[in-house]
């Protein structure tokens, strides 16, 4: 694969300490089959690029203004507006803007740039057993990209984290097994339907692809997105003690509560108010409590 290949990305994030084992370089890539109702990062959904605006970064100068070709900034009454429809995502704006307010996420890069931007904390992953993760979004929807990012990595000597919903071709699954240190396998409802309602999609494939990996004795860890009033139900606990219980060989179970962060991202790309809304960020006593209703169950927990 070429080390010129481009793929897009929305932000390489530096020393994760949640993305696998160690200290962790990030790199998530744009684009999702899914569209989940709780969502954290609803900027790596659509696959093109997208215009985000920092309100409180504005200084109201007016030079995006005429920067715009498609006459989609205008300021009135000295703030500024941007009419979303007309905009083609050319980022003009955001190169003319002295204050940093507006940014163009999603534009390509090289495997090569990535992989620079992900060695010059190499020191850091030697101490800790870190290395690189590809989030999202979806990772594997870049099937290419994410293949030549791993393979790579895997030449320059680093540790490699997938973290995937699964919703992809088995054959990209086979792709890049050999490539992959260890997946972070999403598992964000059992009940079939449900999994429809809130995401978009049923969640057949996905489980096909977590027994795929398991069959080929893919490192793996699940993780369950608890999201309180849809997923935090008895049925749903069982349904991953039961997958647990299927899938021996995984590491174990991270449970990922529910937070509002990705509220705020909303904002920024101009997306309104999300369907999550209405949903309450998980309480510690809640999650203590599936935790312990999982373990029970036998399943084995790890620290997310
Ligand atoms: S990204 Fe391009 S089209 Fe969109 S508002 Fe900025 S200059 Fe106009
Ligand atoms: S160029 Fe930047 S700071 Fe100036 S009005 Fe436009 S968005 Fe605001």
């Amino acid at each position: 694969m070429s080390a010129t290949l481009t793929g897009r990305i929305t932000e390489i994030q530096r020393f994760c300490i949640h993305d696998g084992p160690g200290i962790r370089t990030t790199v998530f890539l744009k684009g999702c089959p899914l569209r989940c109702v709780w969502c954290h990062n609803p900027e790596t959904q659509r696959a093109a690029p997208q215009l985000a605006f920092t309100a409180a970064a504005c200084i109201g100068c007016g030079a995006c203004v005429p920067a715009c070709a498609q006459g989609a900034q205008r300021l009135a009454g000295g703030t500024r507006v941007l009419d979303r429809p007309a905009c083609t995502a050319c980022g003009a704006c955001a190169t003319a803007c002295p204050a940093g307010a507006l940014e163009l996420v999603g534009r390509p890069v090289t495997v090569a740039e990535v992989i620079a931007a992900v060695e010059r904390d190499r020191p850091f992953y030697l101490q800790s057993g870190g290395g690189l993760t590809l989030s999202g979004g979806e990772p594997l929807a870049q099937a290419d990209f994410a293949t030549a990012l791993l393979a790579a990595a895997r030449a320059a000597g680093l540790h490699t984290c997938v973290e995937t919903c699964s919703q992809v071709d088995p054959a990209v699954i086979d792709r890049v097994i050999p490539l992959v240190d260890l997946f972070l396998c999403d598992l964000k409802e059992t009940d079939p339907e449900r999994h429809r309602a809130w995401t978009g999609v049923g969640n057949q494939r996905i489980l096909a692809n977590l027994r795929r990996l398991h069959a080929a004795g893919a490192h793996m860890r699940l993780r369950c997105p608890l999201i309180p009033g849809l997923n935090d139900r008895e049925d749903h606990v069982a349904g991953i003690a039961a997958l647990a219980r299927e899938l021996p060989g995984i590491e174990g179970v991270e449970v990922m509560p529910f937070h509002r962060l990705g509220e705020g991202k909303r904002a920024r790309f101009g997306l309104g108010d999300g369907p999550a809304a209405g949903i309450q960020a998980a309480d510690p006593a809640a999650v203590r409590a599936w935790k312990e209703r999982l373990a029970a169950l036998g399943v084995p927990l790890l620290a997310a």
